[in-house]
């Protein structure tokens, strides 16, 4: 995708401060990061969301973030990380190139889990919670 930043990015033109990369998978350092060491793994081949990803490509991509997970901490001496994809614009997504953040976490960093982002769980009823387990099981098995 010619307009796509992370396609350029891939491509190398524009430059970035690359971290990780094999045949399908490319890593770099987050342009505008959230905590030192913030990294995003993409594929290299242009796809917008997780749904959109050919299922072995995504785990290649699954496979390079759990390789750079411990390696990212380390590096910054970080005690966790918060490991997450914006999947789709609805949930914040903002470059159509999916992306895994790689965010690194600190003892007191006072940023909360992500279900700081929802502000407490939503209500729902057991039959509710069985019908979207069954449509999600279905459809998953
Ligand atoms: P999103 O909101 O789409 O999940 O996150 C996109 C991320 O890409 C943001 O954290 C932003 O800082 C980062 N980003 C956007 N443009 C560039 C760029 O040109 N280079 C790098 N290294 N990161 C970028
Ligand atoms: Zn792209």
């Amino acid at each position: 995708m010619d307009d796509c930043i992370f396609c350029q990015i891939v491509d190398g033109d524009i430059p970035s401060r690359t971290v990780y990369e094999d045949e399908d998978v490319f890593a770099f350092l987050d342009v505008n990061p959230l905590a030192p060491g913030h990294t995003l793994v993409i594929p290299k081949g242009h796809y917008e969301t997780l749904g959109d990803v050919p299922g072995d490509l995504g785990a290649d991509v699954l496979t390079a973030v759990h390789r750079l997970v411990p390696v990212v901490e380390d590096a910054v001496d970080a005690d966790g990380s918060t490991v997450a994809f914006n999947n789709g614009e609805a949930a914040g997504q903002e470059v159509p190139h999916v992306h895994c953040h790689i965010v690194p976490r600190f003892e007191g960093d006072g940023h909360g889990p992500i279900h700081a982002l929802f502000g407490g769980p939503g209500e729902m009823d057991d039959d509710e919670l069985d019908a979207i387990a069954d449509r999600i099981s279905d459809a998953a098995n």
